[in-house]
């Protein structure tokens, strides 16, 4: 149906972020293609994990098996939104969801009013006006956890299935922002199993519940005794795709995990994340945020939450 249809349908799983957004008439669509015959499973094997994109948000961040194994995915998983959207929202809508932005994420009426935007039914940025690109905010809260652990997808195409790395579904490109084919459904998640990795996801927002991340970071982290063998640091909310930092990563592995060496990777950690004025809260607020759910994300993956005191 969806490579018939082609961009007059679109793929529905929870709808929770789509039908608001269909409401305000952000997309013009014909036909919506359920996918409630998605798996919701958890299954574990020796190697890997695999989550089936019909698993609810809710159910996930319960869920014993990923609690144990992937407690950083089943924190985020738990921060999305509020109870009721988790318990339709699913684990494969989150990796898909829209990116967003406050001159988008508005009625049809407010939109006409202000002037429509590159990324629907205009043709300038309205918060980067000399840009020729769309900055919209890649604004997952699983999908830097899904990276950081190293994550898969499973895509079904009208061609069979393939494997992606997380990673790679995502562009730098707030509009065409995933790499697959539109025809393609996520139909699974596959964690790999490495019970040495420990990880964490801390996310920002203006009130506990309900508010999209407006800065967030995930890190998966191998030790050796004290020491970093291996690290991955994505953060969320800060570009148009989930935001690897390499650099942060690659100066802790070797180190010992302390009040210092967590201050200095986030200070790393934080310098490519140049928010625009186009979420909540005051951008410059914003990046100085960012080195701190850095720093707490380290101290909960490393189990060192104490050592940044207050
Ligand atoms: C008030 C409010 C607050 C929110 N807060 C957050 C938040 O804090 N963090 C956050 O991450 N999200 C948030 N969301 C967005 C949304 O609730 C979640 O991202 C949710 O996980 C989306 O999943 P869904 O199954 O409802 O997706 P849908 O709304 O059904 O779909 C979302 C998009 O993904 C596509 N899609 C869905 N499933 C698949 C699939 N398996 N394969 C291919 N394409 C697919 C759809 O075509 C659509 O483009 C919020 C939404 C609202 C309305
Ligand atoms: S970043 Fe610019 S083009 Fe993209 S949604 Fe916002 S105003 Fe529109």
């Amino acid at each position: 149906m969806a490579a018939d249809l082609g961009p007059r349908a679109m793929f529905v799983a929870g709808g929770t972020d789509l039908f608001p957004k269909l409401k305000r008439r952000q997309f013009d669509v014909e036909a919506l293609i359920g996918l409630g015959f998605l798996s919701d499973d958890v299954r574990s094997s020796a190697g890997e994990t695999a989550v089936g994109s019909g698993l609810t948000l809710a159910a996930a961040a319960v869920d014993p098996h990923l609690r144990d194994a992937f407690p950083g995915y089943a924190q985020a998983a738990g921060l999305v939104s509020s109870p009721p959207l988790r318990n339709a929202g699913t684990t494969g809508g989150n990796l898909c969801v829209d990116t967003r932005c406050n001159y988008y994420d508005m009625t049809f009426e407010w939109r006409k009013a202000a002037g429509f935007c590159l990324k629907k039914d205009g043709d300038i940025c309205l918060v980067a006006p000399s840009s020729p690109r769309c900055w919209a905010l890649s604004s997952s809260d699983t999908a830097p956890m899904a990276i950081a652990l190293g994550g898969l997808v499973t895509l079904a195409g009208p061609d069979g299935d393939r494997e992606l790395p997380v990673a790679a579904l995502y562009r730098d490109d707030g509009i065409d922002y995933l790499a697959k084919q539109p025809s393609e459904v996520v139909t699974e998640l596959r964690l790999p199993r490495d019970d040495g990795v420990r990880s964490a996801y801390v996310k920002l927002r203006r009130r506990g519940s309900i508010d999209f991340p407006i800065a967030g970071a995930a890190v998966a982290m191998r030790m050796e005794g004290d020491t970093v063998a291996a690290c991955r640091i994505v953060l969320s909310a800060v570009a148009s795709h989930p935001l690897e930092v390499p650099e942060a990563a690659e100066f802790l592995v070797g180190k010992r995990v302390d009040a210092d060496t967590i201050r200095a990777a986030s200070e790393i950690a934080a310098k490519p994340a140049k928010p625009l004025d186009n979420a909540d809260l005051s951008h410059f607020w914003r990046k100085r945020m960012v080195r701190l759910v850095v720093e707490r994300a380290l101290a909960g993956a490393s189990d060192q939450v104490g050592v940044l005191g207050g």
